[in-house]
């Protein structure tokens, strides 16, 4: 379960004044939105160990399924650079684009920028399919390729959430010599929720994990993330026999994935305002819309202490401008 060294440091953990005041309940951050290249993020985590693994396997061609504003294309594309391998996006439309700059700035302007290789697909090819005949070409051209897992989401990209949980709860036992009650993620392939909770279980620490879902209903996005999460336990050593708890809140997705919600807007322009912090409108201003909504119905209370991961995506602000701006 070897790394490579995508992050270089811990993320800081920081505390959010302006916004605890004004909520309630003290609101801590978790900065995976800042470190590492390639526009970081928390794919990176998972990267970590997958490009291990593919180094290891004498691979030299990583693949990728995704779209043309997927934070996980171009972090993977990032680290290829940086690594010296080579990258290739399998790419469809996705999210339907309401402006004509949609598909060229944010994450298509850095994937250009670094040169990426990306292959166009039809909106309804089967993304599996396509990434095998593009690993056929590969290896009939002599190279080898590695196929990188739906949001970078199998157990061993998962793995890298089993460490920042472990960081967060050491650098939280410093700023406040406790334990939070709960960690607030956006949720979509499911690895970054399943990775955190699988090291609370595991430790016994009783701080919630709260999934609000980017992407699937409810009962698809709970099940995906405890399938996971029994997988990680036998990987990392959990004895017990008791499965944990997984919450996945479907209600601040709204229409879709990558269509914003206008709680998720506002959201954006909450914490712009009060703290300079940018969150997007595809996952981390709906999972701080979801935040809200339960700090005003009194479902996290004024005694807890929250953790918001902000998970990254600040690119996904450029191609949102026109419903972003105040005008
Ligand atoms: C991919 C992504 C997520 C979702 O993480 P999963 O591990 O796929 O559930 C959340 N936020 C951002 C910014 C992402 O790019």
């Amino acid at each position: 379960m070897k790394k490579i060294g995508l992050l270089q440091r811990e993320t800081p953990l920081e505390y959010l004044p302006n916004l605890s005041k004004n909520l309630g309940p003290d609101i801590y951050v978790k900065r995976d939105d800042e470190g590492g290249r390639g526009g970081g993020g928390n794919k990176l985590r998972k990267y970590e160990r997958l490009i291990a693994k593919a180094v290891e396997l004498n691979c030299d061609t990583l693949i990728i399924a995704g779209h043309y504003q997927s934070n996980a294309a171009r972090a993977l594309v990032g680290a290829a650079c940086q690594l010296g391998l080579n990258s290739i996006v399998v790419c469809k439309k996705m999210i339907p684009s309401k402006n004509e700059v949609f598909d060229k700035t944010g994450n298509a302007l850095l994937m250009s920028l670094m040169k990426a290789e990306i292959i166009d697909i039809e909106k309804n090819a089967d993304f599996d399919h396509e990434m095998d005949m593009v690993a056929s070409k590969v290896r009939a051209e002599g190279g080898v390729p590695y196929v990188i897992p739906f949001g970078g989401s199998n157990v061993l990209g998962s793995l890298g959430y089993v460490d920042c949980a472990k960081e967060i709860i050491s650098q939280f036992e410093q700023l406040n010599g406790n334990h939070p009650d709960y960690v607030v993620v956006p949720t979509g392939s499911g690895g970054t929720h399943a990775g955190l909770v699988s090291y609370f279980h595991r430790e016994k620490i009783k701080t919630q994990v709260l999934g609000f879902s980017v992407l699937s209903d409810k009962e698809t996005a709970e099940k995906t993330v405890s399938d996971l999460v029994t997988e990680i336990l036998i990987k990392i050593g959990d004895r017990s026999t008791e499965a944990p708890t997984i919450l996945v809140d479907d209600n601040f997705v709204g229409e879709g994935y990558g269509i914003p919600t206008k709680q998720g807007i506002d959201s954006i322009r909450i914490l712009a305002e009060l703290e300079a912090l940018f969150l997007c409108p595809v996952y981390t201003g709906k999972a701080m819309s979801g935040l809200i909504n339960y700090i005003q119905k009194g479902r996290i209370s004024s005694q807890d202490k929250v953790i918001f991961l902000h998970t990254g995506g600040g690119p996904l602000l450029y191609p949102y401008y026109e419903k972003l701006y105040n005008s």
